[in-house]
């Protein structure tokens, strides 16, 4: 369900640049991770270095990429942004590494699935600042060390525990990006709402901020669409009945849940509300396991629709409710 989905669509891509919060100062929420950002980014501008290494990690369209570009524009670096998926091969990145200025911000996204010997290069870089290339196959291959410049690097994953060990220990500080809170995600729907020029009412940004899933990618594209709702059917201003009216017509719920979610909890249902292990989960929705642990469940968790037991998950008495089912006795959570 691309409307409700927190990964980016590449509607998004375009869409988001223009709402991007530029600076630390105009970043709304994880107030944690910008303070501890806050005093890194200080410190290594008052020392003259780059900083250490920083890990951000959190469920999808919390704003990982938009703080990796805060990084780099607080300590005016420059940013060269790719992704462990794009990086097949150790000479590819051995390639950006050596291109890089003294004091680059170099962003890899999805960290975590960067290929094996790219990730043994990117320690030593990490590490000492240089990287040994390796020509030729064989007998007769050769290692050719190469400096790198000192530069930050700015990794992102969707959980930290998908990192090895040695990868996780090179990252000088961990930032863990939290779900944001409703009146956080109306802050960031009244901010876009001014960029974009699109009139709202503080009752037409708390409802989009309340079923937007905790996330800001999420908020964001609500905005949109209720906006189109309000132009073509409404007053164009978007208030609380375009609100209400839209997210009716995209059928999202009163919580935001998407249709995974609600699958989610279906299947938990189905089997009398659990405990139902991960990978049966995941199989009953058609899902990767990954997906399910890395995009669903930290949001259920959070709204206290689903918990977690040693033998497997649980649907709580919300979660019958809220999809308006009587609440068999003896359900706990
Ligand atoms: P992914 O890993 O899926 O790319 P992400 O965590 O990197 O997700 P971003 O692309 O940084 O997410 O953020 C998604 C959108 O949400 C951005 O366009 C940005 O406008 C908005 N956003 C994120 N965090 C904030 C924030 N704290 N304040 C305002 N807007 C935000």
């Amino acid at each position: 369900d691309p409307l409700v989905s927190a990964y980016a669509a590449e509607e998004d891509q375009a869409a988001e640049q223009s709402v991007r919060p530029k600076r630390l100062a105009e970043l709304i929420g994880q107030h944690r991770v910008r303070e501890q950002l806050d005093l890194l980014l200080q410190s290594a501008l008052r020392r003259g270095s780059p900083p250490d290494h920083i890990l951000l990690s959190g469920p999808p369209g919390l704003g990982k990429t938009t703080l990796a570009m805060i990084v780099a524009a607080e300590l005016s670096a420059g940013l060269r942004m790719t992704s462990g998926p794009a990086i097949e091969r150790a000479g590819d990145l051995a390639a950006v590494l050596t291109s890089l200025s003294e004091g680059d911000v170099l962003f890899i996204d999805e960290i975590h699935r960067i290929a094996k010997p790219a990730e043994e290069l990117l320690y030593s870089a990490m590490e000492d600042f240089r990287v040994d290339v390796v020509v030729g196959k064989g007998p007769g291959a050769t290692a050719i060390p190469l400096d790198v410049e000192p530069f930050t690097l700015v990794g992102a994953t969707t959980r930290s525990g998908l990192l090895t060990g040695p990868m996780r220990d090179r990252f000088g500080f961990v930032g863990q990006l939290e779900f944001y809170d409703p009146d956080e995600l109306e802050l960031i729907i009244a901010r876009s709402a001014r960029i974009l020029d699109v009139p709202i009412t503080d009752e037409g940004s708390t409802e989009i901020g309340r079923r937007s899933r905790g996330t800001p990618r999420i908020a964001n594209r609500l905005l949109r669409r209720v906006r189109d709702y309000a132009e073509v059917r409404g007053t164009g201003v978007v208030d609380l009945a375009a609100a209400k009216a839209a997210l009716a017509v995209y059928d999202v719920d009163e919580l935001g849940l998407d249709r995974l979610d609600r699958a989610v909890l279906r299947a938990l249902i189905r089997q009398g509300g659990g405990p139902v292990g991960l990978s049966t989960l995941a199989v009953a929705v058609g899902e990767q396991p990954d997906t399910v642990e890395e995009v669903c469940e930290p949001f259920l968790l959070r709204t206290g629709l689903l918990a977690r037991t040693p033998r497997g998950r649980v649907a709580t008495p919300s979660a019958w409710r809220h999809l308006g089912l009587p609440v068999p006795a003896g359900t706990v959570g």
